[in-house]
């Protein structure tokens, strides 16, 4: 574990505290979030009489001091730029006071002794982890310098390792709330933009409809009607599942989950498709069975989910039939919406499940759509806890099956 060979028992001594000090930072920096507390826990490992950690801060170029035992030092922050930093650094390794005793006659005594007297330590161990400066840790401790060289690189090397990962901890930290408050941003304004386009667009759906009725109108005037009304439902749509998929997070809460009985759901949304798929001499076979079978979800959303694959399904099937199945699979129910249609290319299907992707532009002319009802069926499956697939073949039909808890979580 550590690059040095026993030699005597003080030396076993310093390497079962070693090892507990390993222990204790392994175990402890990146759950507590503060590493810089572990210097408390070293202290008291090593008998420091006191100890002092200073981080290093690449905008100002200065060392500050974050945790003291002890004597508080009477310097609160080192220039990168002090020699005897500089002097630290090429070293890379602790470096004790007594290097600077009487005898040698050293450039570097004077900046050395300062640095010592001003942080109250016989020993610096630089923080230095893949050539970047992290941080300087002072201790003053009662050691032999010259049996104990081993064990001042090897702290170098445990604490500034530990001390890069509790950083880049930090770091992945930070970066994960800067995203979910630009996620955040990000839904607050798609959702005003949709709010606001909502009310202009429920106009011109309005006026055009009513106009659409005026039997005075010349047909040529109808036939421009007729694209306006259709582009704004298309729109409309849009805005719909935009707004939608926005608002799914917001009610991601378990609170608004409840005991549904998926087979009423099922059959309730089966309904709304039964014409569609009669006109188009589709059978639709959904479970019949008179029977309860409770999850425990938000039934806005499965209906949503339902329905999605649902219109999909008689969307993109001509003749056959469509069927929706229900098995349960340890603790969850899993439900799948069977089609005969059009299929979809195996290149393809990593695809659907995206924000806005559709089939190729000839299918979009053919089928319309907006390219949103899938990624809403991810969402609100992966926030159930449950998961979506699909299995298709090109003009042989597609299955799409998702789970969801059949006991609430
Ligand atoms: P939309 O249907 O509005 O285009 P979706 O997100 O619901 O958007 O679907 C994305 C794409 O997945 C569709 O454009 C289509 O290419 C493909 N797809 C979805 N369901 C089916 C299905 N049942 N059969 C064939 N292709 C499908």
């Amino acid at each position: 574990m550590f690059p040095f060979v026993k030699k005597s028992t003080q030396k076993d001594f310093f390497i079962a505290k070693l090892q507990a000090f390993q222990k204790l930072i392994e175990n402890h920096p990146v759950q507590t979030e503060n590493f810089i507390d572990s210097l408390t826990h070293f202290s008291k490992i090593f008998q420091a009489e006191s100890a002092s950690l200073f981080l290093y801060e690449s905008k100002t170029g200065l060392f500050v001091l974050k945790k003291w035992t002890g004597t508080k030092p009477s310097r609160f922050s080192i220039s990168v730029e002090y020699e005897f930093v500089d002097y630290l650094r090429v070293k890379g390794t602790a470096v004790h006071r007594d290097e600077f005793s009487q005898k040698t006659a050293n450039e570097m005594r004077q900046p050395a002794l300062y640095y010592y007297q001003q942080t109250l330590s016989n020993l610096v161990v630089p923080l230095i982890s893949e050539g970047e400066w992290l941080g300087l840790l002072n201790i003053k401790v009662d050691l032999d310098t010259n049996d104990h060289q081993w064990l001042f690189e090897s702290l170098c090397a445990l604490y500034g390792d530990s001390l890069k990962k509790w950083m880049l901890y930090q770091r992945v930290n930070e970066q994960n709330k800067k995203l979910n408050e630009l996620s955040h941003v990000k839904n607050q304004l798609l959702s005003n933009v949709t709010h606001e386009l909502q009310t202009p667009l429920n106009g011109i759906l309005g006026v055009s409809s009513a106009l659409m009725e005026d039997p005075q109108l010349a047909p040529t005037y109808q036939d421009s009607l007729k694209l306006i009304y259709q582009s704004g439902k298309d729109l409309s749509k849009t805005v719909g599942n935009i707004l939608e998929l926005v608002q799914i997070e917001a009610k991601k809460d378990h609170k608004n989950r409840e005991k549904i009985n998926i087979i009423d759901l099922i059959q309730e949304v089966g309904l709304l498709y039964a014409d569609a798929c009669q006109k188009n001499g589709i059978k639709l076979i959904v479970p019949q069975s008179k029977q309860t079978l409770f999850v425990y979800a938000q039934p806005d959303q499965i209906r949503t989910v339902l329905m999605n694959l649902m219109s999909n399904a008689v969307k993109f099937t001509e003749e056959g039939q469509i069927k929706v199945d229900i098995k349960t699979s340890g603790e969850m129910l899993q439900i799948s919406v069977s089609d005969t249609g059009v299929g979809i290319d195996d290149d393809k299907m990593h695809l659907i499940f995206e924000e806005f992707y559709q089939g190729d532009g000839s299918h979009t002319r053919t089928y319309g759509g907006t390219g949103l009802g899938l990624a809403i069926v991810k969402k609100i499956v992966s926030l159930h806890g449950g998961r979506v697939w699909v299995d298709s073949e090109r003009s042989s039909g597609s299955t799409f099956a998702f789970t969801i808890p059949l006991y609430p979580v």
